[in-house]
């Protein structure tokens, strides 16, 4: 393409991206679909002569049209938000033109200092210490997910706990000995890192919660600690959840900070979805204990209008990471690099190349402000509050615990059977999609506002379908 013919183009592409947006609403939240639907709709080989682009955006509504869960339908209320706002996609665009790949400094200067830069923003529109900042010693970075930033926190811990180049982790691996704490509801992923890491099934240790609660026992991960340590064990990384993805539960971060201190464990706060909620002041709770943390992170590509994917890693200590990640063969061998004046951020991550993410980070902030994103959170916890209220008048709904922030857990009064009965049935109208989970062994149905164009009116459609079906 030309720029001219691209200028062109973009016209249509743009148009087609708003008319989607603007008929979302009008659309199912989840299509029906058998599964082959779509691949059966491709010709087994790639097309020998070229097709006009002007006709791609109908040839993808008309091969998939009909075969998608809308995550940015303002029914949309299952699992947790994917906030693709039109914003954060503006700035995607100019971050696909730039077309840099900021492994090193000097391969993108811009793409490195403006991620350091709105990280540094960030982290205080959040009120995280300003030692996770670049300028304060730590700093953030942008990773592609929740689950890659626990790996590459788990890394900096291994490292930690055995830094000797010649004997320690970088040198000889794992041994099989080292221990990562969790609680039953921390999030699949941190067990997938420690697989990933090479522990095995045993290197995770699943810690009792408060009894009563879903927040992690601190004396119970102390007493689970000195055992693994009497057994010649290593306790590595603690990973303390803020906002649990089944019922939106927190750890006790200060309190796992100090027993994770006894051993020189590393803490790692996974605050993928609530994280963000601290850029309200009235839900900075959010971040109790956070400053004695190693490292924390938040995605903005959930429910801060950031289009996936946009994962933000902070840590306490900008040496951590390149110690334990940094491999420089011949061919990445630089001198900005080689100065110690800049950073690098092939080596904050498992992969070596990178795309220019903050651009569209930038765009959200920009465009939104801060108070423009507190207004965005605020909407939705005040809808959860809302449903809140309504289900403790209904008769035939309970709530499953308190609602946190935008996340409201039910139940049906009638029991198990009808719970399950409930969830199917509502999502069986098709303008709400909500996801369940289990507490206890239970059924729960999840309710998390958070969708980008979800308003008080989805509130009142929810509420119709809830107690027509319940
Ligand atoms: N941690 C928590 C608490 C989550 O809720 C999720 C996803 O919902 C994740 C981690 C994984 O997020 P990602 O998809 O960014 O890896």
């Amino acid at each position: 393409l030309t720029p001219d013919e691209f200028r062109t183009l973009g016209h249509l592409f743009v148009d087609a991206v708003a008319d989607a947006r603007a008929g979302i609403g009008r659309r199912p939240v989840r299509d029906t679909v058998e599964p082959g639907t779509v691949r059966a709709r491709f010709d087994r080989e790639a097309a020998e002569e070229p097709s006009p682009l002007a006709g791609f955006p109908a040839l993808v509504e008309a091969v998939t049209g009909d075969a998608d869960t809308r995550w940015q339908h303002p029914g949309f209320h299952a699992f947790f938000p994917a906030n693709a706002s039109l914003t954060s996609l503006l700035g995607d665009l100019l971050s696909g033109a730039a077309g840099a790949q900021g492994m090193l400094w000097s391969t993108s200067p811009a793409c490195t200092e403006v991620e350091q830069a709105v990280t540094d923003q960030l982290a205080r529109g959040l009120g995280l210490p300003e030692a996770f900042t670049h300028d304060g010693g730590g700093g953030g970075s942008i990773q592609d997910s929740a689950s890659s930033a626990a790996l590459v926190a788990l890394t900096a811990a291994l490292h930690r706990a055995a830094p000797d180049p010649g004997t320690g982790w970088r040198a000889r691996g794992v041994t099989g000995r080292e221990r990562v704490y969790v609680s039953p509801d921390t999030h699949s992923s941190l067990a997938k890192a420690v697989r990933v890491a090479g522990l095995g099934a045993a290197g995770l240790r699943t810690v009792a919660c408060v009894p009563g609660t879903r927040a992690m026992d601190p004396a119970a991960l102390r007493a689970a600690m000195r055992a693994d340590v009497a057994d010649g064990c290593v306790p590595v990384l603690v990973c303390a959840t803020v906002g649990t993805t089944s019922t939106g539960a927190s750890d006790p971060v200060g309190a796992i900070v100090e027993v994770a201190a006894e051993h020189g464990a590393w803490v790692h706060v996974d605050a993928a979805w609530a994280g963000v909620a601290a850029l309200c002041p009235e839900h900075r709770w959010v971040l109790d204990g956070v400053a004695g943390a190693d490292s924390f992170c938040t995605d903005a590509h959930k429910w801060l209008l950031t289009a996936f994917d946009a994962s933000l890693l902070w840590v306490r200590d900008a040496a951590v990471l390149p110690a334990a990640l940094s491999i420089t063969p011949p061919y990445l061998r630089d001198a900005a690099s080689d100065s110690g004046a800049v950073v690098d951020f092939r080596d904050w991550q498992i992969p070596l190349g990178r795309r220019f993410r903050a651009l569209k980070l930038w765009a959200v902030l920009h465009g939104q402000g801060l108070s423009g994103l507190r207004a965005h959170l605020r909407g939705h916890i005040a809808l959860a509050a809302e449903l809140a209220r309504r289900i403790r008048d209904h008769d035939g709904l309970e709530l499953a615990g308190e609602p946190v922030l935008s996340l409201v857990c039910l139940r049906a009064t009638a029991g198990d059977a009808a719970t399950r009965n409930l969830l199917e049935r509502v999502n069986a109208d098709g303008r709400v999609l909500l996801s369940g989970t289990e507490i206890d062994g239970s059924p729960v149905v999840r309710v998390a506002f958070g969708s980008v164009a979800t308003t008080r009116d989805d509130l009142e459609t929810l509420w119709e379908i809830l107690i027509a079906r319940s």
